[in-house]
């Protein structure tokens, strides 16, 4: 069998594999059919671009697994179906493309020069219009503000006050929250000068290091 048909069929089985984790959205699983996930993978590890679990990427930092990353865009759709959205934590870029082939307006910031790089060339490569930045994710991106969805893809103690400066009016926010060894799934949505929040099951991220994150020396 050809490589790409090979690809294109393990592609299949990994949204078999998140339907019967309980991923029924049809734009979620449809997104997930159109982007190559192995785009994000180097040569050596295509084998694992379809399997259902992180992946290292380089830096200590790793691609989250296909259910967890479903589950959170999931969360994203279903409150805040189109508009303009902000990734904290690139990684892989993987993420990212996602919400773009939704139809979202994406922005995505990331702290490791050699992982925002290495995303933005494979964005160019896919010809995608995501705009990426290095920096301290924890402060958003106040010029491109304020953001339908923000959606942060590494572990945080606490929500980060500016960025829920940076939602606009019923914007939703998804963010893993707790401890270093565990976090559990929250949206947060602004009302005016109030916010809700809803909690959901658990998950375990890298940290989420910065000013309103962890401290770079824990690790
Ligand atoms: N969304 C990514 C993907 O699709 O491959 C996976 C993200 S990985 C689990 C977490 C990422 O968050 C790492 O690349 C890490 O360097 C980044 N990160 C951690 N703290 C950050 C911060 N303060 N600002 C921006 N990125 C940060």
């Amino acid at each position: 069998m050809q490589d790409a048909e090979k690809l294109r069929r393990q592609r299949l089985e990994m949204v078999e594999t998140l339907k019967q984790y309980g991923i029924d959205n049809r734009r979620v699983l449809d997104a997930f059919n159109e982007v190559e996930r192995h785009r994000f993978f180097d040569r050596a590890s295509l084998t694992y671009a379809y399997g259902d679990c992180a992946y290292p990427i380089g830096f200590g930092q790793t691609i989250s697994q296909p259910f967890t990353v479903a589950y959170m865009t999931t969360l994203l759709v279903e409150r805040v179906p189109s508009g303009k959205v902000l990734e904290i934590g690139t990684g892989s870029g993987y993420q990212a493309a996602i919400l773009d082939a939704l139809g979202y307006e994406v922005y995505t910031v990331e702290r490791i020069d050699g992982l925002k790089e290495m995303a933005c060339r494979v964005f160019t490569e896919l010809g995608l219009d995501i705009e990426c930045r290095l920096g301290d994710g924890t402060l958003g991106w106040p010029e491109k503000a304020p953001f339908d969805g923000i959606m942060v893809t590494a572990a945080a103690p606490k929500i980060p006050g500016p960025l829920l400066g940076q939602l606009s009016e019923n914007g939703c926010m998804v963010i893993p929250l707790g401890t270093y060894e565990s976090q559990q799934m929250t949206v947060v949505r602004k009302h005016g000068d109030a916010f809700d929040k809803e909690v959901f099951q658990h998950f375990v991220f890298v940290p989420l290091v910065g000013r309103e994150g962890w401290d770079d020396d824990v690790f």
